[in-house]
C-alpha cells in the first residue's frame, strides 16, 4: 500500500479499508493545525492507486466501505473522482459506501448533476472540516472561505442527495471573539443540514501559527472552563436535527443521534461540567494531545 505523511483516519468511520488517493493538503494555510506541513498536495498515480486496490481486494474483496485519504481527496475534480470511484467499485464489487474528507471550497468546482453521478458511484457521506460559521473567526483562522461559502456548498450537497458531516471548532476564535465564534457558527450550521455536527476543541500544537500568536501575546486562548461556555452557547443555539459528536475529554456521553430531541440534556451536562468538572484535569488531558 502506498501512504504518505500523516494518515488521518476518520474514528467514526469503517476505518478498513484506506486507499490514499492523494496526498498532503491543497490549503495547508489553517492557523491551528500542522498535519500536512511537510507534504506537498499531489493526486496519487493512478498506478499506485490500481496496486493498492488489487491487494485490497485480495485482502478484503467483499468490502462495501472504503475511506479515501489523504486530508482533502474531494477537492479533486469530477473528471479525475470518476475513474478513481469506477475503478473502486470494479475491484470491489459490493462497495457501498466511498467515505472521504474535504474543505468547504473543495465542492465549488463540482456541479450538483455531477455530485449526483459520485453519488451514484458511492459518495452518500462525506466530512467537511467547517470549523466556524463566523467571517471574523474564518478570516483570523486563514480558513479560506466564509459562511456564504459554507450556506452554497452545503445546498449543493442536499440537492445531490449527499449525506455530510460539519464540524465546529471550539476555542478556535479565542477570548476575543469567542461569544461570536458559537452564536453565528450555530446560525449558519443550523441553516444546513448535515446528518451530523461534530464538535473538537483547540489545542494549540508545537509548530502551529495560532500557538506562536498565543506565545507573543497576539492570541488569547479559551481557558478550560471558557472553552465549555463557549461550546453550551454553540449548542444552546444550534436547530440541527442530525446527529452530534463531541471529542471534549468529559463529554463522551454527549455523543449520540437524534441531537434536538437530547439537546436539553447535553446542555444541562455541559452545564454540570462547567460548575463541577476537573479543569485541572482537563487540562492536563489537552496538554498530552500530540495531535488534531
Ligand atoms: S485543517 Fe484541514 S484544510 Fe486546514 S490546513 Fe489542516 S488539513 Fe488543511
Amino acid at each position: 500500500m502506498h501512504f504518505t505523511g500523516t494518515v488521518y483516519r476518520n474514528p467514526y468511520w469503517p476505518t478498513f479499508p484506506l486507499l490514499q488517493i492523494s496526498q498532503g493538503c491543497t490549503h495547508n494555510k489553517c492557523k491551528f493545525c500542522t498535519m500536512y506541513k511537510d507534504v506537498d498536495f499531489r493526486l496519487q498515480p493512478m498506478e499506485w492507486i490500481e496496486e493498492d486496490l488489487k491487494e485490497i481486494a485480495t485482502m478484503a474483496p467483499n468490502s462495501t466501505t472504503i475511506q479515501l485519504l489523504s486530508a482533502n481527496p474531494l477537492v479533486l475534480t469530477f473528471d479525475k473522482l470518476k475513474p478513481i470511484f469506477e475503478m473502486i467499485n470494479k475491484y470491489l464489487p459490493k462497495m457501498e459506501y466511498i467515505y472521504l474528507a474535504g474543505r468547504v471550497t473543495d465542492l465549488n468546482n463540482k456541479a450538483v448533476e455531477e455530485l449526483k453521478i459520485l453519488k451514484e458511484l458511492g459518495m452518500k457521506e462525506i466530512s467537511l472540516g467547517v470549523e466556524s460559521g463566523d467571517d471574523w473567526t474564518l478570516d483570523r483562522i486563514h480558513k479560506g472561505y466564509h459562511a456564504e461559502d459554507i450556506l452554497e456548498q452545503c445546498h449543493k450537497l442536499e440537492e445531490a442527495g449527499i449525506d455530510y458531516w460539519m464540524t465546529f471548532l471550539n476555542g478556535v476564535a479565542g477570548r476575543e471573539h469567542s461569544h461570536e465564534h458559537a452564536i453565528n457558527s450555530a446560525k449558519i450550521f443550523s441553516q444546513c443540514k448535515p446528518m451530523l455536527v461534530g464538535t473538537g476543541g483547540l489545542t494549540l500544537f508545537p509548530g502551529t501559527p495560532l500557538l506562536e500568536e498565543a506565545q507573543r501575546g497576539e492570541f488569547d486562548p479559551l481557558s478550560e472552563k471558557e472553552m465549555l461556555i463557549e461550546l453550551k452557547t454553540f449548542v444552546e443555539n444550534l436547530t440541527c436535527d442530525c446527529a452530534f459528536i463531541t471529542h471534549h475529554t468529559v463529554a463522551a456521553n454527549l455523543t449520540g443521534p437524534n441531537f434536538l430531541s437530547r439537546k436539553e440534556k447535553i446542555v444541562a451536562a455541559i452545564d454540570r461540567v462547567i460548575k463541577n468538572g476537573d479543569m485541572d484535569r482537563m487540562a492536563a488531558i489537552r496538554r498530552n494531545k500530540r495531535t488534531l
